[in-house]
């Protein structure tokens, strides 16, 4: 059992106590699941958001930015070169839209992308907040995994980061976690590491919170600053280093998969963008999965949740490792099956 107190403890570790920590990730990684790493090709689908999360280059009020939705085509050409290249699974990744247009076209993208893959290809979706029965079409489509980061578990930052209106609203989210679940996803969540008025207690609160939800899956990485959001400017003088929100990172990566030695952990894209190693070095602190972007390239700048935001990713450092061809579900969310 690790307390608050150990995880502050290792959150401050440095030099050759922070790369112990980060070899204990990999240790505990490789006895629970194995070293092998799986891929998700990324599609970012639209930059169309109802919401106007405070710290996100996409948000509804950013009027700089050129909004696009994919179309059919792209979408499947993307999934048949994901389903080509024996990546195994794709994650459908857009802004917050509910309309029933909207639900009725990913429900039917999911399904294409299925049929093209003769049922093979495994598909993520990462939305936003739906109703239930929103989940349950996409799920009953063939979607089996979905990404909802809770952002930070303590509610007043929450709050702080999120405009103050029911749209965003801190049990909403919470709830649709729920939901998801209830649904028979795998529910992936996780937080931005580094935000400004955010304690390292915070961040092992947000460790606890991850465990204590049961989560399968966990995407988390800093938080960057956007152009486009008032909350990064407003906020920039109280922003951490790049390399402490770099390591700091690393070092949630690692203690996570020590708590949760067998669910999924992504090599965030936000970490390529302080580091070209970034993703890299995520698989060597406990990380499993990498998500490479295989957006048409033309829209890719468009998509710019923040800034510098990579463009690419070359796997063959571990190519070796690579499981290709396979789902690579959670153990965690396999073995409660059970
Ligand atoms: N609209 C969906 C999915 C797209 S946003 C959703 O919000 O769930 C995906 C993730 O991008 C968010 O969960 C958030 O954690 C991350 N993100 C947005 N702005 C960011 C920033 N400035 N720095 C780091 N991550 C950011
Ligand atoms: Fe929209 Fe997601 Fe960005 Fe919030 S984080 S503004 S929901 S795209």
């Amino acid at each position: 059992m690790y307390t608050k107190h150990n995880i502050i403890e290792m959150l401050n570790s440095q030099s050759s106590d922070m790369e112990r920590l980060f070899a204990r990730g990999v240790e505990v990684r490789n006895s629970a699941i194995g070293d092998g790493v799986y891929l998700r090709g990324l599609i970012e689908y639209s930059n169309i958001c109802s919401k106007d999360c405070l710290y996100c280059g996409i948000r509804s009020s950013n009027r700089e930015v050129e909004r696009y939705v994919l179309t059919e085509t792209q979408v499947l050409d993307a999934a048949k070169f994901a389903y080509e290249s024996n990546y195994g699974s794709v994650v459908l990744q857009c802004g917050e839209v509910k309309s029933e247009r909207h639900i009725t076209l990913i429900e039917h993208l999911v399904k294409e992308m299925k049929k093209l893959s003769n049922g093979t290809l495994g598909i993520t979706l990462s939305m936003g907040e739906q109703t239930l029965e929103c989940y349950q079409r996409w799920f009953d489509a063939g979607a089996h995994r979905y990404l909802l980061r809770i952002e930070s578990s303590n509610r007043d930052l929450y709050n702080k980061i999120h405009p103050n209106n029911p749209q965003h609203s801190y049990d909403e989210r919470i709830m649709a976690i729920e939901n998801l679940r209830s649904v028979g996803f795998q529910v992936g969540s996780g937080v931005m590491i580094g935000l400004p008025y955010q304690s390292v207690e915070d961040l092992a609160d947000d460790l606890l919170w991850m465990k204590r939800m049961d989560i399968d899956m966990c995407g988390m990485g800093p938080y960057l600053i956007s152009e486009g959001a008032p909350f990064g400017l407003e906020s920039a003088h109280l922003l951490k280093s790049e390399q402490w929100r770099f390591e700091t990172s690393l070092k949630m990566i690692a203690i996570l998969r020590i708590l949760m030695p067998k669910i999924n952990i992504a090599a965030s894209t936000a970490l390529q963008a302080i580091n070209p190693m970034g993703r890299i070095k995520a698989i060597e602190c406990g990380a499993n999965i990498i998500m490479p972007n295989i957006s048409p390239e033309n829209i890719r700048a468009n998509y710019n949740l923040y800034n510098n935001k990579p463009r690419s990713f070359d796997s063959k450092i571990i190519e070796d490792r690579v499981h290709y061809g396979e789902w690579g579900d959670s153990s965690h969310f396999n073995s409660k099956k059970r």
